[in-house]
């Protein structure tokens, strides 16, 4: 019988899986293959919650497998190298896998497709699997890539989508092809304590409980810090527990304005990915720049520690970053003001918080972390570069009662309502009853020291 191989990367699933549905085509038998990436580990980027979720995702990638006949293939070294080894043992003739778009991606694929085709094999790279609109599938006049969303968002929201696939029946999978074992997630040590679970069977759980009872109200309060009423998907739309394209057809079908607002953060993503793949530089120099001259690890060395533990004195930057310690993971809102309080109100440069940030993120996610960084640093595609959000407005804005910074910043527990926002304003005496410390920065100089720097007055 002639067989296939499947190499699984960012796309951890069996529903509407286009590589694995070609690989079965004619009867074929099928080796799911995944690579723990040597590459991957080296530089840095498999941080323990992502590879405690990744444990997750390949546990229940192998359950899904073994009830379809067949079973998954783990194996840890060089991608390509193993790739073509698992080939020759099983014979497979073909390799399917999904086309991703990052420098690195795309470097991966021309090595695998060089060294398959040196021993007369084949590799088939499927399209749109891992976004739900491909990288270089819409394009502005005169461009290769939409520098503002929404010129984009409005060409992405009428490009017609493919039918999502439903998973196999079978995946009949061949005998003697040998696997490491699984990782586990408890063999994990490091993790942040309130991880989310991984898998695809938690991902199609969630994103059918959240089109159900949360996508309705999610216009008016995605922004409220303690009602926490985002998806939370995006560690499985990361390790493609849930697939984009599938999540933006069963979204439009359920309709609404919360799920239109819904679809239209997933077309971030891909706004996003199509950015950095005509600039793969943006991920790590500015994609415009600003000539800022940055505070660095050496001369803001204590406003960054205080800032990574969640002791700036500002209620509402330090609970969200207590968040990201304690579940790798963080509201959109909250990512957006810290974000905002280290490049612009302590002037640090946004990349020591991109890399604190991919450090923790379940759904660190180079594309997203990245550019959303440089979106608030202004130094990305953000048309109003030069604004700075005020953590005090802010906090009283989108936690409007305090409750998100009570419920993370435990010393702040006793002080009630908004008051917890402007410790300040409290009476010395109330003041001194909290263990917690005064604010790092003045936000009226924190702001003349950033428009002086940015040339603005
Ligand atoms: C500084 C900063 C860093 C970020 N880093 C990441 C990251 O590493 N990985 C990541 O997935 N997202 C990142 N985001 C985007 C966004 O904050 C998260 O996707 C979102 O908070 C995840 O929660 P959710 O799944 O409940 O989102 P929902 O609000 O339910 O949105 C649904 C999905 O849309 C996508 N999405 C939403 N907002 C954005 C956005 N601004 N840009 C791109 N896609 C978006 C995500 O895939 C998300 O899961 C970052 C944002 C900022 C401001």
């Amino acid at each position: 019988m002639s067989v296939s191989v499947v190499l699984f990367t960012g796309d951890l699933r069996l529903h509407d899986h286009p590589p694995l549905r070609a690989a079965l085509g004619g009867g074929r038998e099928v080796v799911p293959l995944f690579v723990r990436d040597s590459a991957v580990e080296a530089a840095g980027f498999a941080v323990p919650n992502r590879r405690a979720f990744l444990a997750d995702c390949l546990q229940d990638l192998d359950e899904g497998l073994r009830g379809r006949g067949g079973r998954l293939v783990v194996r840890s070294g060089d991608v390509v190298r193993e790739t073509c080894a698992v080939a020759t043992q099983s014979g497979a003739d073909e390799v399917h896998m999904s086309g991703e778009h990052t420098r690195y991606a795309r470097h991966r694929e021309d090595r695998l497709r060089a060294a398959l085709e040196a021993d007369g094999r084949r590799l088939y790279v499927h399209d749109g699997v891992v976004t739900a609109v491909d990288p270089g599938t819409l394009t502005p006049a005169g461009s290769d890539h939409f520098a503002v969303f929404t010129p984009y968002h409005r060409r992405w929201a009428g490009h017609r989508l493919r039918e999502p696939l439903g998973a196999p029946h079978r995946v009949p999978v061949p005998d003697g092809v040998h696997s490491e074992p699984l990782p586990v997630r408890t063999e994990v040590a490091g993790t942040s304590p309130g991880l989310a679970a991984g898998g695809e069977t938690e991902g199609r759980r969630r994103l059918t409980a959240w089109l159900r009872t949360g996508a309705g109200a999610y216009e008016e309060r995605h922004d409220d810090l303690a009602g926490d009423a985002t998806s939370r998907l995006s560690p499985h739309l990361h390790f493609g527990t849930v697939s984009a394209t599938e999540a933006v057809h069963r979204a439009r079908r359920a309709g609404g304005p919360g799920a239109e607002a819904f679809v239209r953060q997933l077309c971030w993503r891909d706004f996003h990915r199509q950015v950095l793949a005509a600039r793969p530089a943006a991920s790590a120099r500015d994609y415009r720049t600003r000539h800022d001259h940055w505070r660095t690890a050496r001369t803001a060395a204590d406003d960054i520690e205080a800032w990574r533990r969640g002791l700036t004195g500002y209620p509402v930057v330090d609970a969200a970053m207590r968040q990201l310690a304690h579940e790798g993971w963080m509201h959109n809102r909250g990512r957006l003001l810290t974000a905002s309080f280290l490049a612009k109100t302590l002037y640090v440069d946004w990349r020591i918080g991109a890399d604190h940030f991919l450090g923790l993120l379940v759904d660190g996610d180079i594309a997203n972390n990245q550019l959303n960084w440089q979106w608030v640093a202004g130094t990305g595609t953000d048309s109003r570069p030069n604004r700075v959000l005020n953590p005090v407005l802010q906090g009283r804005r989108y936690d409007p009662d305090g409750a998100y910074v009570r419920r993370w910043v435990p010393e702040l527990a006793g002080v009630s309502g908004p008051a917890v926002h402007e410790l300040w304003k409290l009476p010395a005496a109330e003041r001194a009853r909290y263990d917690y410390p005064e604010p790092i920065v003045d936000l009226g100089e924190a702001l003349a020291r950033f428009r002086r720097a940015r040339d603005l007055d």
